[in-house]
């Protein structure tokens, strides 16, 4: 894990500093996984340790996966790189003009199909549990949880087996009460127009 935080780090998808999170909150770190992707054999390194875990649990007969599937865009070369490292397939849901998450260009499930979903990060599993219920209503079944990044709050539970390459706790506050405004720090928005 802690090689994990040095590629973040390398490739800027770590940023430490003060920011406006997108759920309104002021947090000490931001992450940008597609900083860590945009490098191939970065993305491998940053995946082996997920990798190896999930096949080993699949060699001990604990965990079946018959494909991964990424939401769209942070989960997509996530699943891509898992899917190459394991020998699975990898596709991704994405979401459509409505908003909402659907599984489009042709890709299919079989029914009891097994499933991996892959996050670049893990905050809530809001996203991870939207693509799950479309998998499920075509008859799939979401066995696992793979991401890059977990920094989830204390507290906040996964409705599947969690994979995280790296787990990282990221200090938050209310925006009317945080540590690093108090400071006279300005707050950062990132957005992904910015990168
Ligand atoms: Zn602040």
């Amino acid at each position: 894990m802690e090689e994990v935080i040095k590629l973040l780090k390398e490739s800027e998808a770590m940023l430490e500093g003060h920011f406006l999170l997108s759920s309104g909150r002021h947090g000490d770190r931001y992450f940008q996984c597609a900083k860590l992707l945009q490098y191939p054999d970065r993305a491998a390194a940053a995946l082996k340790g997920v990798a190896d875990r999930l096949r080993a649990d699949i060699q001990a007969g604990r965990l079946g996966i018959d494909a991964i599937v990424g939401p769209a865009m942070g989960g997509i070369i996530v699943a891509y790189e898992l899917g190459r490292q394991l020998g699975l397939p990898a596709f991704f849901t994405e979401r459509d003009d409505t908003g909402a998450m659907t599984l489009r260009r042709g890709f299919e499930l079989s029914p009891g199909q097994r499933i991996l979903i892959a996050e670049d990060v893990v905050t809530t599993t809001k996203s991870s549990g939207e693509s799950a219920k479309v998998l499920e209503s075509l008859g799939a079944k979401v066995v696992a949880l793979a991401c890059i990044v977990d920094r989830r709050a204390e507290g906040v539970s996964a409705p599947w087996p969690l994979y995280p390459a790296a787990k990282v706790d990221v200090a938050n506050w209310e925006s009317t009460d945080c540590e690093l405004c108090k400071k006279g720090i300005p707050a950062i928005k990132p957005g992904s127009r910015k990168f």
